[in-house]
């Protein structure tokens, strides 16, 4: 047996990490075990369906790389992996289960399905829903209706009595008691459009799926497959339920807690790998001690029973973590081109800049130990491109000092720097350890306003390598301009 399972999102949103990780454990098994992971959009909700939705799908994997065998875009002999383009099948399988008498029209229009609801509220009945009213329709009300051309929805006959059993790989056999399913849903709507539950169990079926697995929020789901698998006399694939994911405060993940959609991930400067990676481990144990896989690692090490059966907890201080030693992995080639559109998008540099181009790639090795997200460099760097606006007087003035002395500092900076040059940076720290000896100061009260009138900041990536990347006549003129700066202050 082949093993061949699905990612079935909803165009409703944009993706998050909950679907992503639904996404990304699918194709681990799927690939773990030489089968085929395949894309179905599940798009019958016409109401909260928008194409950028679909955009963002197709976005958000194309970035974090990793991609279907079969799909809407890449075909597959199980085509159309759309199910809006899939409709006239789910209507010729909802009328078989009526002929199989597993179904059954419902004639009850929005207005009676309306009042029987306020009716079930003011009773205060604990169950809300349908009263199966067009289940015990007789055959000739049923023949006066349909041949009057009302309009009407298919209802699943869901049994009155017992129970609907069903095996999950992660929870094992689960029982649901029959009463304790919603009453009768509905699989086709009066505008001919499946629901979810009939579209869902036809192409699983269709497409020869052998696992389901998806989040737990659809384990009240499983019964009522189970009953239509069961109608049909299909073999329902095997179910793995993922545990949640919940924020650190044990509530499921949501907006509260931070960046949920994947967008939101890659715009604050997270790198795939990192968010892959991690989202990979969630709820889920590899090996002891180790925390860094690659996507090929992941495939060749991932086994359904490393699974947990409890939700797993989203850390973002770990996966910030992981996102700093991803970024400490990268070339520095690789990095300058990652950081490229932050430092475009943030003004700092043209698309087409040359010399940008060699300022980050010297730049590197300075920053990225430094380095959280992508993001953190437009700030970090913009020194390095140009004259920024110089900070107050106090910024460059070293405790117990004034501005004089300040002044004075810079002028011994300037001093070595042109003496000294910045060929040779451990010789030249040395000659600066010697000179603020020399002249009874801490060698960091000296590099203070040094630092500050190079970076306009306190706190830098390393000083004297800035200074090399901005060259010595430009590093004079910075320490020109911030003694002018504190003579005016
Ligand atoms: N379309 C459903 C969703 O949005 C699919 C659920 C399933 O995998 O059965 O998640
Ligand atoms: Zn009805």
């Amino acid at each position: 047996m082949t093993v061949r399972v699905r990612y079935a999102p909803s165009p409703t949103g944009n993706q998050h990490i909950g679907g992503v990780r639904t996404a990304l454990i699918n194709y681990l098994f799927a690939k773990s075990q030489g089968g085929k992971f395949i894309l179905r959009l599940e798009d019958t909700d016409r109401t909260r369906y928008a194409p950028e939705y679909v955009q963002n799908l197709y976005d958000t994997f194309a970035w974090l790389g990793f991609y279907w065998d079969e799909g809407p875009d890449v075909g597959g002999p199980s085509a159309p992996y759309v199910q809006s383009e899939r409709f006239d099948l789910y209507k010729k399988y909802a009328e078989d289960l009526v002929k199989m008498d597993k179904a059954y029209y419902c004639f009850c229009d929005a207005e009676r399905i309306e009042k029987l609801r306020q009716e079930q509220i003011a009773e205060k009945k604990n169950e809300i829903g349908y009263d199966r009213h067009c289940r015990y329709l007789s055959e000739e009300e049923r023949a006066r209706n349909l041949a009057e051309g009302k309009a009407y929805v298919i209802r699943l006959k869901i049994p009155l009595e017992g129970v609907t059993t069903f095996h999950d790989h992660l929870l094992g056999w689960i029982e649901w008691k029959n009463e304790d399913i919603s009453p009768d849903p509905i699989l086709l709507k009066s505008d001919g459009f499946p629901t979810y539950h009939l579209a869902n169990v036809i192409d699983d079926h269709l497409m020869n799926i052998t696992h389901v697995m998806r989040a737990q929020e659809w384990i009240p789901s499983a019964p009522l497959h189970k009953i239509m698998y069961d109608a049909f006399g299909w073999e329902m694939p095997e179910l793995c339920h993922l545990p949640m994911v919940l924020g650190q405060d044990g509530h499921k993940l949501s907006k509260r807690h931070g960046a949920t959609a994947v967008n939101e991930f890659r715009k604050l400067g997270y790198l795939p790998e990192a968010l892959i990676n991690y989202i990979a481990l969630l709820g889920c144990s590899y090996e002891d001690g180790r925390d860094i896989y690659s996507l090929e690692e992941l495939v060749s090490l991932f086994k359904l029973e490393k699974l947990n059966k409890s939700p797993a907890v989203f850390d973002y201080q770990k996966l910030e973590w992981f996102n700093g030693q991803y970024i400490r992995q990268k070339s520095d080639e690789e990095l300058a081109g990652l950081l490229r559109p932050y430092l475009i998008e943030a003004g700092i540099r043209a698309v087409d800049d040359p010399k940008a181009d060699r300022i980050e790639l010297a730049a590197m090795p300075l920053i990225k130990e430094r380095l959280k997200f992508l993001s953190d460099a437009p700030p970090m760097m913009a020194y390095l491109y140009g004259r920024l606006e110089l900070p107050a007087a106090e910024t460059f003035i070293p405790k117990k000092a004034d501005v004089s002395a300040t002044v004075s500092l810079l002028g011994e900076c300037a001093a070595l720097l042109s003496k000294y040059g910045l060929e040779d940076i451990p010789f030249v720290e040395d000659r600066f350890r010697a000179r603020a000896a020399e002249i009874g100061k801490k060698l960091g009260d000296l590099l203070m306003p040094l630092r500050v009138a190079i970076t306009y900041t306190r706190v830098s990536p390393p000083l004297f390598e800035s200074m090399k990347i901005l060259g010595l006549e430009e590093s004079l003129a910075r320490i020109d301009a911030a003694i002018l700066h504190l003579r005016g202050a």
